[in-house]
């Protein structure tokens, strides 16, 4: 027989918005039912995104850095990659985190209930999983069913044809490799790659990498990739693909011949998974591309059903998920809190890192906004030297009117670190000579975005 549940809160969807979700809404005293269609929690960040990639880029990351230190007198024999163990590694880290979670979700008692959800009405879900039907009356719902992985209709099926997810299960590491699309997922994967050993090719449809991106934070990891790889082919476009058996035969849109790869990722985007949910049943609105329609309390065009993360729309980030999550809990809890960030920092976790935050040139040019701008060569510090890097920049944009920053960027190590810096500087409205006057630990890479802000005070004396 059909068994029904109550929920004060239902959450649909374990990862990052979700689970933060269901946790705060928990100690806040609602009663919630958290459902995941998956058998771990975490989405796609803890289980196919950002914990296994960066685990596999830290790894990147130590082969490089081993590489490199041989021109400053240190030399390793050629490191020998276990790639079982490896991918022993990668897994046990996932696993220690998605377990916590469990962890955390049995010690505020969120019931966790596996199964995949599809609303039946506007407070009624159906649940099926592996205990059979399931039916969930609920007060309120937190909707945060994610994205998936965009496919291209020309692609064969071919098991060596992958997507982000198969490309982290590490099975082998192919001779030659072909990244399709340029922008943060297929940089950092051809990066995990390239280290493993493969010849990688990387094919983006527009001019540069990291489309959308200002072109100077751009130009340093270009040069670099551009070293390290067989080719970056930009304003190319894959314009057939031919699975043989000596490898897949992949056309280019500008060029008569055709070449063999042993792999192909694809990495042209993600898409919301919002489509999926019968949420005619609930009566919320689902653009055509899946993603869902909220206001600036994360509520749908259903007042007590909230929806957030990725299926509410870009970036895809999984701190935009944690943060929309937590405004939907306490509004839910009958808070007055709503969705006010000023900025979303993104980074790049390439080697060297990218991280911008705010606005962008490019935005700008495109819109017409004014600003200033002041920026800090890397080549000038201290720190960066030490690393034995001068490649990097930090730069500050300043809204001319009221004189206080609008945006950042920083390309070199750790510019994802770095960048939390100026996120906090745009949040809380700083002028560049805050940043200046605040004292900054020596010799850092932090220092470069106060000697940005110096610059722009014309008060840089010291480098170094
Ligand atoms: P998800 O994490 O997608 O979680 C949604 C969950 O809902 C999933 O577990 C899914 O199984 C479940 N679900 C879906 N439909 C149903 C249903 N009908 N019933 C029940 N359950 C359902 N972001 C960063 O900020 N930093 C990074 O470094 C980073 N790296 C990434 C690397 C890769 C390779 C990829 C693919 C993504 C990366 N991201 C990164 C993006 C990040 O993973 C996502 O933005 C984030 O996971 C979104 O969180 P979410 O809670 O909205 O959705």
């Amino acid at each position: 027989m059909e068994k029904t549940l109550h929920a004060g809160l239902l959450v649909l969807g374990g990862g990052p918005g979700g689970y933060t979700a269901a946790f705060r809404a928990a100690d806040l005293g609602l009663d919630v039912v958290l459902v995941e269609r998956d058998p771990y929690l975490g989405g796609v960040c803890l289980n196919v995104g950002c914990i296994p990639s960066k685990t596999l880029l830290h790894a990147a990351l130590v082969l490089k850095q081993a590489r490199e230190i041989s021109d400053h007198g240190i030399s390793f024999s050629e490191p020998k990659i276990e790639l079982a163990k490896l991918r022993g590694w990668k897994n046990s880290v996932v696993d220690q985190l998605t377990q916590g979670l469990a962890g955390l979700a049995r010690q505020r008692n969120v019931k966790v209930l596996q199964g995949e959800g599809q609303f039946a009405g506007s407070h009624e879900l159906r649940l099926t999983g592996p205990e059979g039907e399931q039916r969930i009356l609920f007060e309120q719902a937190i909707i945060a069913v994610g994205s998936h992985p965009v496919s291209l209709p020309m692609l064969p099926s071919d098991p060596r044809i992958m997507d982000s997810t198969s490309a982290l299960n590490l099975e082998d590491i192919p001779k030659r490799l072909l990244v399709l699309g340029g922008g943060i997922i297929g940089l950092e994967m051809a990066e995990i790659y390239s280290a493993l050993g493969s010849q990688v090719t990387i094919v983006e449809r527009t001019d540069g990498l990291l489309p959308g991106c200002d072109r100077d934070l751009v130009k340093p990891l270009q040069k670099e990739v551009c070293k390290r790889y067989e080719a970056v082919l930009t304003k190319t476009e894959v314009s057939a693909v031919v699975a043989e058996s000596q490898g897949l035969r992949v056309s280019f849109s500008n060029s008569q011949e055709s070449a063999y790869f042993d792999k192909l990722l694809c990495a042209v985007g993600r898409a919301p998974n919002g489509n999926a949910l019968k949420a005619e049943k609930a009566g919320f609105l689902v653009d055509t591309e899946g993603f869902i329609k909220v206001d600036e309390f994360q509520r749908t065009t259903v007042k007590h059903i909230y929806a957030i993360g990725d299926v509410v729309g870009n970036p895809m980030l999984a701190h935009k998920a944690t943060y929309e999550g937590k405004v939907a809990a306490e509004i839910a809890a009958g808070y007055r809190v709503a969705n006010d960030a000023k900025v979303i920092p993104s980074v790049a976790y390439t080697h060297p890192e990218v991280a911008w935050v705010g606005l962008t040139e490019a935005q700008a040019f495109k819109t017409g906004r004014q600003y200033k701008k002041a920026s800090f060569p890397w080549l000038a510090s201290g720190r960066a030297r030490t690393f034995g890097t001068e490649q990097g920049l930090s730069k500050l944009l300043v809204d001319p009117d009221t004189g206080v920053i609008i945006g950042a960027g920083i390309v070199g190590a750790n510019a994802g670190e770095l960048i939390a810096e100026a996120a906090l500087a745009i949040e809380l409205g700083l002028e560049p000579s805050e940043l200046a006057l605040t004292i900054h630990p020596h010799p850092t890479l932090s220092e470069t975005l106060a000697f940005a802000a110096e610059a722009y005070e014309g008060t840089l004396t010291e480098l170094y």
